[in-house]
C-alpha cells in the first residue's frame, strides 16, 4: 500500500480551459463545455473575454521566442475566447487527454481538436499542461470573486 501514490492519483486539481477565438466563431462553444460536463467535472468559472494582447503574452510567455509566437498572440485576441475554470480528480491530465494532441490532425478520434480541428493555428481549445500551471492561468484569467465554490448534486453518484 502506497498511500502517497494513492494521494496523487485522488488528488482534486483545477484546470483552466479556453474556447480560443475560431471555436466561439464556429458555434462550438456549448459542444465543447459539454464535453468537459458529461464527464463529470465541476465548472467552477466562466466568461466571454475579449483578452488584451498582455493578457495572452502572459498566458502564452514560455513560448515567447518560438517563431509563431506572434501569430498566436495575434489568433488568441482575434476575437472573444471563453474562460473556464474546471476542478476534480486528475482534472488537468483527464482535460489534456479529452482536448488531443496540439496538431489536430495527430490527435485521436473522439478528442476535441480529433473531432472538430484540422490546423495546430486553429485547434479551438486550450488546456493547462499542470496542477501548477492550472492554478496559475485561473488566477490570471479570472478576478477575485468570479470562481465559485459549490458542490453539485450529482456528486455522490459520481464520486464512491
Ligand atoms: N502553436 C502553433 N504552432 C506550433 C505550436 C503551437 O500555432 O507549431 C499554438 C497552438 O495554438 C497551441 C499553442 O500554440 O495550442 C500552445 O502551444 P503548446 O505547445 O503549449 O500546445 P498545447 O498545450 O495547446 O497543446
Ligand atoms: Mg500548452
Amino acid at each position: 500500500f502506497l498511500p502517497h501514490l494513492v494521494a496523487s492519483v485522488e488528488q482534486v486539481d483545477q484546470t483552466y480551459i479556453m474556447i480560443k477565438p475560431d471555436g466561439v466563431q464556429r458555434g462550438l462553444v456549448g459542444e465543447i463545455i459539454s464535453r468537459f460536463e458529461k464527464k463529470g467535472f465541476k465548472l467552477t468559472g466562466l466568461k466571454l473575454f475579449q483578452c488584451p494582447k498582455e493578457l495572452a503574452e502572459e498566458h502564452y510567455k514560455d513560448l515567447q521566442s518560438k517563431p509563431f509566437f506572434p501569430k498566436l498572440i495575434e489568433y488568441i485576441t482575434s476575437g472573444p475566447v471563453v474562460c473556464m475554470a474546471w476542478e476534480g480528480i486528475g482534472v488537468v491530465a483527464s482535460a489534456r487527454k479529452l482536448i488531443g494532441a496540439t496538431n489536430p490532425l495527430e490527435a485521436d478520434p473522439g478528442t476535441i481538436r480529433g473531432d472538430l480541428a484540422v490546423q495546430t493555428g486553429r485547434n479551438v481549445v486550450h488546456g493547462s499542461d499542470s496542477p501548477e500551471n492550472g492554478i496559475r492561468e485561473i488566477g490570471l484569467w479570472f478576478e477575485d470573486g468570479e470562481v465559485c465554490e459549490w458542490t453539485p448534486v450529482q456528486e455522490p453518484w459520481l464520486k464512491e
